[in-house]
């Protein structure tokens, strides 16, 4: 059995895995896909003291930095049970598509997150051409340049606040007749003087040149109308997915979204279990925050060891 075995392999099991390997514990990471989103971006210009870097260089250094340690790494292993210990101190149980079964005195859970997508045509294949998911990373390729954001919940009024103020214009899409964000950022966005709302659209495609993106079509919910707007970026802000599907029905205490609720040393609700990264409740899902989280959850795990 694994002292401390890390389920996912993006940023935060990464350093989770490498601060426990630095323990000189007995340390195991099973990712369903190493790097996890990252391997999905293009330009990474906001990890600290890297000016600049791209998701797969990020990816191959994350994964060299592991193997210098005596970790035990698997691959292509999905998750598809949990199962905690039956008394503190003993072993949990995790279980993986594979059907083998892998068990542990502590867990760290760092099985990240998915963008909600809009499901229209025209997104895949736009991708990091126009299309983008991450106003805090992408918004300054989008300097003077005219934008939507999909969304008007917190997260979307948020970005096209933050967005505003860098881009040339911003278009706010909400699909209902009213936005769902907190009324002191909807006074925000409506003081802009280069932000436009249109509510009741239900956006339907997502148009482009063949290289990149050149405008969005969105249907207007009150007379059916299709419309169009031209446009250089569209960021999609419906929402974060937690990868947590896997943990359905386990006595760990997520909220109603699926973010599993940790405390200050990256604890669940289960003793032994911790969590990090984007499949937690901690804000802003980032990069390094990521990696911090993984290291702190790490840290947690060896201090409840060595209590246990
Ligand atoms: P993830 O990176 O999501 O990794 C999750 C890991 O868990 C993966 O290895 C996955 O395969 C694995 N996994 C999932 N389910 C299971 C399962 N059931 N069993 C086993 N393994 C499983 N952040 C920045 O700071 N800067 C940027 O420029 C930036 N750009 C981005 C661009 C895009 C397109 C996207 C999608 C995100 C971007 N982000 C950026 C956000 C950043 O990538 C995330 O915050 C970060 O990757 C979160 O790390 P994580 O380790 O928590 O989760």
């Amino acid at each position: 059995a694994f002292d401390t075995l890390v389920i996912g392999g993006g940023p935060a099991g990464a350093a989770a895995a490498i601060y426990s390997a630095r323990k000189g514990i007995n340390t195991g990471i099973a990712a369903g896909r190493f790097g996890g989103q990252v391997a999905d971006t293009m330009g990474i210009e906001n990890f600290i003291s890297v000016s600049h870097t791209e998701g797969p260089k990020l990816v191959s250094a994350l994964e060299e930095h592991v193997k210098d340690y005596e970790v035990d790494i698997m691959n292509l292993q999905l998750a598809t049970s949990f199962k905690a210990a039956e008394a503190q101190g003993g072993l949990h149980e995790v279980s993986f598509d594979s059907g083998a079964t892998l068990k542990s005195k502590t867990l760290v859970l760092a099985t990240g997150a998915r963008w909600r997508e809009m499901n229209v045509p025209g997104e895949q294949q736009y991708r990091n051409k126009g299309v983008a998911y991450c106003p805090h990373c992408d918004g300054p390729l989008f300097k003077g340049k005219r934008v939507a954001v999909i969304g008007g919940g917190n997260s979307g009024v948020e970005a096209a606040i933050d967005l505003a103020g860098i881009v040339g214009h911003v278009t706010l899409i909400e699909f209902m007749g009213e936005m769902r964000a907190d009324a002191v950022l909807q006074k925000k966005l409506k003081s802009l003087t280069n932000v436009d709302i249109i509510l009741n659209a239900q956006s339907t495609e997502v148009t482009g040149d063949g290289s990149r993106v050149n405008g969005l079509i969105y249907k207007d919910r009150t007379n059916d109308e299709s419309k169009s707007i031209a446009l250089e970026g569209i960021f999609v802000q419906i929402g974060l997915v937690p990868n947590t599907e896997w943990l359905k029905g386990s006595p760990i205490e997520m909220t109603p979204r699926g973010e599993i609720i940790v405390d200050a040393h990256g604890m669940t609700s289960v003793p032994g279990v911790f969590a990090a990264g984007d499949v937690t409740t901690v804000p802003y899902k980032q990069i390094i925050i990521a990696m911090g989280e993984g290291a702190k959850a790490s840290l947690g795990a060896f201090d409840y060891l060595i209590r246990n």
